[in-house]
């Protein structure tokens, strides 16, 4: 019987990172199990732009992540503090995210992304959809400066190959299905290997398998009514098996359950995303335009704040519209500002020459009603106040029942396009209750003993929403401290 140091459950951003950080801190037998086949791999962590949020103090920052980086009179990329980045934390999540949680999250965001780099992924400046250009000067705003080069895909493809340097085994096709819990602790992991039981026995096990967006039973469960119908963005695998173990042997759940991360998504996008249609499927940059639902209303400010603070949110607004649709309008002179997902050929989208052409072809809604609300929100429009979509430039509507607080324009300009849009979920923001050491804890909040979570299974850190980028930043923040803990036991 082999006795893994660590085993670490997922092979997604999260645990590799928990895997390296095992290997930093001295354990020398490491196991990650991935459910996945090895053509699947990675977990949503695949999926993503590889977009980090970090706080940093301007350039000399960004050029110790991008030794290359050049410094420029054109480019300014700003700084975004560690102050900003836990503003951020408590504006979107309603300051409900757990302060202890949300200071390592921002306080360590920097060393970490820094500390992945040393190790070998190489970043790049996002260009294009985290800049504007202003007065000749290509300025970053937000605060998500760096992607990884190569985005999810090479993310990943990075991990797994340090990883494999440092001579940690990766052992595919392996769900784990139980915990081996014995007096008072953790002893091992119990896995589906190919479909055969198998028992595998470990000092520590850190559990970093994602939440559970891909079951639509627990989506139902805990998300509520409705959530059966979203439509999966990510992998098929994130099925809630970790944090259904861990509540199995007493773990303390913690965070917002009821809550999770989801888009705007192509309301005739299948089940499961798979990694061809995954981001083409978004449908985010209805800051620009207005988004109407199935009896022809509006339902949500679109111009509330920048899309990276409301993009998180609107998914769950739709999944509560009549048959879980909305469809998104612009006109030709804000066309051209649209996302390159817009032009995907299988998109939903209806163009006509006229309003009233266009809202006969939007399937599914009232269109005398829509037609009538987009008169309405014409004629609410302040076009005397300035717009430029680099600012919150206060450009609002009036009067309305839902006002649109920025970026309002009056959609009249020829050629008219709509994009049918539903609920495309990313992950769930519900999980387990952790100490600032990763170690799960139970229900009289101890440690159970030999148990870490890190990634989409921490719960406390987002409610409701989450700034852009901070996923695979809580990912490998949390990971290398769950990692750090469970080699040190
Ligand atoms: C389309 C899309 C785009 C995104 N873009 C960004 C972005 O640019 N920036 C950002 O910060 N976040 C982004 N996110 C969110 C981000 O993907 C997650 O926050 C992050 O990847 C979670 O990492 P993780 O390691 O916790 O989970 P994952 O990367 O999902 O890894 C979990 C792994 O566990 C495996 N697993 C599940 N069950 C078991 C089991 N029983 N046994 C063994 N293995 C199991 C899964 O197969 C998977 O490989 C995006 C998500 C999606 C879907």
């Amino acid at each position: 019987m082999i006795k893994y140091d660590v085993v670490v459950v997922g092979a997604g951003n999260a645990a590799l990172s928990s895997a390296l950080a095992a290997k930093d801190n001295g354990a020398k037998n490491i196991l990650v199990l991935e459910k996945a086949s090895q053509k699947e791999r990675g977990g949503n962590s695949r999926y993503t732009n590889g977009a980090y949020r970090f706080a940093y103090n301007g350039f000399s920052d960004l050029k110790k992540i991008i030794p290359s980086l050049k410094n420029s009179n054109s480019i300014d990329y700003g700084k975004y503090t560690v102050s900003d980045f836990l503003k951020d934390m408590k504006k979107v999540t309603d300051g409900k995210t757990d302060k202890v949680l949300s200071k390592t999250l921002t306080s360590k965001s920097f060393e970490t992304i820094h500390w992945l780099s040393k190790k070998g992924l190489k970043f790049k400046p996002i260009e294009g959809r985290q800049s504007f250009k202003v007065n000749g000067v290509m300025k970053y705003w937000g605060g998500l400066t760096l992607e990884v080069d190569g985005q999810g895909e090479k993310l990943v493809d990075s991990l797994l190959k340090i990883t494999k340097k440092n001579g940690i085994k990766i052992q595919y096709d392996s769900a784990a299905t139980d915990l081996i819990y014995e007096d008072n602790q953790i002893k091992g992991v119990e896995v589906l290997y190919k479909n055969k039981p198998q028992k595998i026995y470990a000092q520590s096990v850190v559990l970093a398998c994602g939440g559970f967006e891909s079951s639509s039973e627990m989506r139902t469960r805990y998300l509520g009514p409705g959530w059966e119908m979203a439509k999966v963005r990510g992998t098929k695998h994130n099925t809630g098996d970790g944090l259904t173990m861990a509540l199995k042997v007493g773990a303390s759940p913690y965070g917002n359950w009821s809550g999770c991360h989801a888009v705007f998504h192509d309301m005739n996008g299948p089940e499961f995303s798979d990694l061809k249609i995954s981001n083409k499927y978004r449908k985010i940059s209805y800051p620009w335009g207005i988004v109407l639902n199935a009896n022809g209303e509006r339902f949500v400010d679109e111009g509330e704040d920048f899309r990276n603070y409301t993009y998180a949110k609107f998914g769950r607004e739709v999944i509560k519209q009549p048959n879980q649709i909305g469809w998104q309008i612009f006109d030709q002179k804000v066309r051209h500002m649209l996302y390159p997902e817009y032009d995907v050929k299988s998109a939903t989208m209806v163009k006509a020459k006229t309003i009233e052409e266009l809202v006969k072809k939007l399937s599914g809604v009232n269109s005398a009603k829509a037609l009538q609300t987009i008169k309405e929100y014409n004629e609410s429009v302040r076009d005397d106040i300035k717009y430029d979509p680099t600012i919150k430039d206060r450009r609002c509507t009036e009067g309305l029942k839902v006002n649109k607080t920025n970026w309002a324009n009056k959609i009249d300009q020829a050629p008219f396009y709509a994009y049918g849009v539903t609920c495309g979920i990313t992950f769930t923001f519900g999980g387990l209750r952790v100490n600032n050491k990763c170690q799960v804890l139970n229900k009289v909040m101890k440690p159970i003993k030999g148990l870490y979570a890190a990634g989409e299974m921490i719960g406390g850190i987002f409610y409701f929403n989450y700034p852009g980028g901070s996923g695979l930043t809580s990912g490998a923040v949390f990971g290398k401290i769950a990692g750090q803990s469970a080699a040190r036991v």
